[in-house]
């Protein structure tokens, strides 16, 4: 690649962690996928904007991933750079009596446990989604009747031009698992503001730790997958109709539809991106021959 010596000397003069041919399954919670050309650890908004810019001026294929906790990445890899947003890019700040300031690395358990501990409640839904808070932001990521949209007041990314922009919650389109930044998947969010409410800090642990349990009950945790595999249909849940159509346990290679909890694909060992394919594609097709619901995979696919 006639780039690789010139980007990874980039990386080392910004202190910025790097590998080349990086197995994207080391960087998945599914544990599937191929390698990239390099992925960077970005540690800093300044490194970031130097590294983007090189980027687009070279016109180099480059994808922004959190922790990978909802991607579902092909074995043949990635044909170019992966900007890894995630520990070293974590800040959570106090920036009023009950606004949280954090960078879009920082992991959503360890903000909502930080909101805790200074008795702010509104992020109890979040704690146990296992993703950073840029990810959970793109995805307006949501459980147990919350969402992101609730409790987010603004944010700021660049945008296609490496321009520092922000955007007001109101402008980020944010709806089921759908936000202005996954309608442009180029941007990349920096940081981003939360506004919480003063409450009881033991109510809140108890909140926390009454849903962690519901999940470890109801979840595959034991087993990698990228969480929910298909949306919540209108009017239905995935997970319900694939139960109803017989096909919890069903497999293709080493994915499996859940015996736990059918709205999962899990990767029982080995699985391929092709298995997931071939078992979603089934899924899909049987549960709209028998209910006329037509499901949408949930992960983002890297390829
Ligand atoms: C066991 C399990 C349980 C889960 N439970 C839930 C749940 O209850 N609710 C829920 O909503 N989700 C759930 N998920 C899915 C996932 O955790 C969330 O979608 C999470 O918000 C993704 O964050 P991430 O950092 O892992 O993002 P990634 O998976 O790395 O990326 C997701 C998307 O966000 C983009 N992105 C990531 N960071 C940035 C950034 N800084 N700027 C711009 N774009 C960015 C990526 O390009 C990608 O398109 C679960 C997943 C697992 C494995």
């Amino acid at each position: 690649m006639p780039y690789t010596n010139e980007l990874c000397g980039l990386c080392r003069k910004l202190c910025c962690e790097y590998k080349t041919e990086e197995p994207l399954k080391k960087h998945t919670t599914f544990k599937i996928g191929g390698s990239c050309k390099i992925l960077i650890n970005i540690n800093s908004s300044d490194t970031l904007v130097e590294i983007l810019k090189f980027l687009k001026k070279q016109n180099i294929r480059f994808f922004v991933l959190g922790k990978g906790s909802n991607i579902l990445a092909d074995d043949n890899g990635f044909d170019g750079v992966i900007l890894k947003i995630s520990k070293d890019f974590s800040h959570i700040e106090k920036t009023g009596e009950t606004e949280i300031f954090c960078t879009s690395g920082t992991s959503l358990s360890e903000l909502c446990i930080y909101a805790m501990e200074n008795s702010l409640s509104g992020l109890e839904f979040a704690y146990g989604i296992p993703g950073t808070v840029g990810g959970a932001l793109f995805m307006n990521a949501g459980a147990y009747g919350g969402e992101l949209k609730d409790v987010v007041t603004s944010a700021h990314y660049l945008n296609e031009k490496c321009e520092i922009c922000s955007a007001e919650s109101a402008e980020m389109s944010l709806s089921y698992r759908h936000s202005i930044f996954s309608e442009n998947p180029d941007w990349v969010i920096t940081d981003v503001t939360f506004f919480l409410n003063k409450g009881d800090r033991e109510q809140i642990r108890e909140k926390m730790n009454e849903l962690m349990h519901k999940r470890k009950d109801k979840q595959p945790l034991d087993f990698p997958s990228a969480g929910s595999t298909f949306k919540r249909p209108e009017g239905s849940y995935a997970s319900l109709l694939i139960e109803q159509c017989g096909l919890k346990g069903l497999n293709v290679g080493g994915a499996e539809v859940s015996t736990k909890h059918s709205g999962f694909v899990i990767n029982k060992g080995g699985a391929t991106f092709e298995d997931v394919i071939e078992l979603t594609d089934k899924v899909k097709k049987c549960v709209y021959e028998k209910t006329g619901y037509s499901l949408e995979l949930e992960p983002i696919i890297l390829k």
